[in-house]
């Protein structure tokens, strides 16, 4: 599988090996592999004087043969030099100082290497030891020490079309082993993100965690719940949106740290009654995810929380004392709260949150099919999500099997279908109180439809 090191290791067992220099003839990256901007940010900074290279994921990505998410540029031009170089140019980040290019909707991320400092200004932890700060500038030789994973520490030298390895990262690689650089105590406590990358990099390769760069995991995955709930957030949507959900989900439960992104969920999957259910009503859902990432459809983001949320809301209602509330309001009131309390450890936006709470609201009219909100329902923003959210939960709820079935029919856009569908829902359906609709605050012009 491995055949870009072209046996680079079979001939050369016995080199030291810190740093190798991996020549052109014994890989197969080329300029001819990166995207045409990744070109032009190197190469501005190789006119201009300064090291650049590509790093991280673009990398390990286009030796493995994958498409590269995105290409990451390091250099040692500090990031006021690379503004100047580039009029596209914008420093983001204060904890990690970083400079984006712009290329109308593309971005190349370039970072300035660092180094280990001492602790100050551009360097700082907080009492937990975390990073706080990470801006003291340095050499190659410092930037690589800094690094997560030895696989992601492997520099491409467009210039002379060499790899700089000083971690031993290719016989990784080529071994599918995430191995993390330095001390794998010291390196989650500083960052314990690094983590959720661990995890991530292993279910999205396919690779085994190195023996101390899993043991350390349970030491060290408290302090995840120190991370800020915005940065959570981010990772934890790169966590089931790179087409391996699955497998991530069991690696995120295997190393027990599901617990510190949700929380209520990990407790839905030990209550006594429903933890099959909510197993089997996640892994349903994540491989759904999982096939439509290899069909390339979009994936909304919100669809899984309302998945990973959905038993915790049961368990919530469960709870509640019997009420004169109509239960749809009911419905939105507890949802509100196991919303919040989700927030508290996941910053999701609040289209989101919104998007949620509209799958979860729907799901009372899809079931109950009144006639008169059909057409209403059909043109419902997030309709099809909803709908998708049903078939699921038909999978576990044998009584939801007939609404799902009927709504999978009526789509079918035959009118004949539709009369027969619409004459037995007329009879089926009783007819209910009315009462308030819950109004949205948004305009319709602001409700957006990220993906279905
Ligand atoms: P992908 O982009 O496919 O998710 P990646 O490895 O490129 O994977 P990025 O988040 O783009 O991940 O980061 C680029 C590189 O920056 C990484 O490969 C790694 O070398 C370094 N890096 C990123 N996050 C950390 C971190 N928390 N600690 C140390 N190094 C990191
Ligand atoms: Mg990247």
């Amino acid at each position: 599988m491995l055949s870009f090191i072209k046996n680079f290791f079979s001939k050369n067992e016995s080199l030291v090996r810190e740093p190798q220099i991996i020549p052109a003839a014994l890989h197969t990256l080329s300029r001819d592999r990166l995207s045409h901007l990744c070109l032009i940010v190197l190469d501005t900074l190789n006119a201009a004087g300064f090291e650049a290279y590509l790093v991280g994921g673009s990398v390990r990505d286009l030796l493995l043969g994958r498409e590269p998410k995105d290409f990451d540029v390091a250099t040692n031009a500090k990031p006021e030099e690379i503004r100047r170089l580039f009029k596209n140019c914008r420093l983001i980040g204060r904890r990690f100082r970083l400079a984006h290019i712009y290329f109308k909707k593309d971005i190349i991320e370039v970072a300035t290497f660092r180094k280990e400092g001492k602790e100050g200004p551009h360097q700082s932890k907080n009492r937990e030891g975390i990073l706080k700060r990470d801006n003291v500038y340095g050499t190659l030789e410092d930037d690589v020490w800094r690094r997560d994973f030895t696989l992601n520490a492997l520099y491409y030298d467009v210039k002379h079309n060499h790899i700089i390895d000083h971690t031993q990262g290719l016989d990784d690689l080529k071994q599918g082993i995430i191995r993390i650089i330095g001390k794998a105590d010291a390196r989650y406590r500083e960052d314990p993100v690094r983590i959720l990358r661990a995890i991530r990099f292993a279910a999205k390769l396919g690779m085994t965690l190195e023996d101390h760069t899993a043991q350390a995991i349970a030491k060290k995955r408290h302090l995840l719940s120190s991370i800020a709930p915005s940065r959570l957030a981010d990772e934890s949507h790169k966590l089931f949106s790179q087409g391996n959900a699955v497998n991530t989900f069991t690696l995120l439960r295997h190393h027990e740290v599901l617990q510190y992104l949700y929380p209520l969920t990990e407790k839905a999957l030990a209550h006594p009654t429903l933890h099959l259910a909510t197993d089997k009503f996640i892994l349903s859902a994540l491989k759904n995810t999982d096939a439509r990432i290899a069909e390339n459809k979009p994936i909304n983001p919100a669809f899984l929380v309302s998945v990973f949320l959905w038993y915790p809301l049961q368990i919530q209602l469960e709870k509640e004392p019997p009420s004169k509330e109509y239960p749809d309001i009911q419905l939105e009131r507890v949802a509100q709260m196991v919303l919040s309390k989700a927030k508290k450890h996941l910053a999701f936006t609040q289209l989101v949150t919104e998007t949620v709470l509209d799958i979860w609201l729907l799901q009372f009219n899809l079931i109950e099919r009144k006639k008169q909100r059909i057409e209403s329902l059909v043109s419902h923003p997030r309709f099809r999500a909803a709908y998708d959210f049903l078939c699921l939960r038909a999978l576990i709820e044998d009584n939801l099997g007939a609404a799902a079935d009927w709504w999978t029919r009526w789509q079918a856009d035959n009118e004949e279908t539709r009369h027969t569908l619409m004459a037995a829902t007329a009879s089926a359906s009783k007819p209910k109180p009315r009462r308030r609709r819950r109004r949205s605050s948004r305009k319709p012009s602001e409700i957006k439809i990220e993906a279905e």
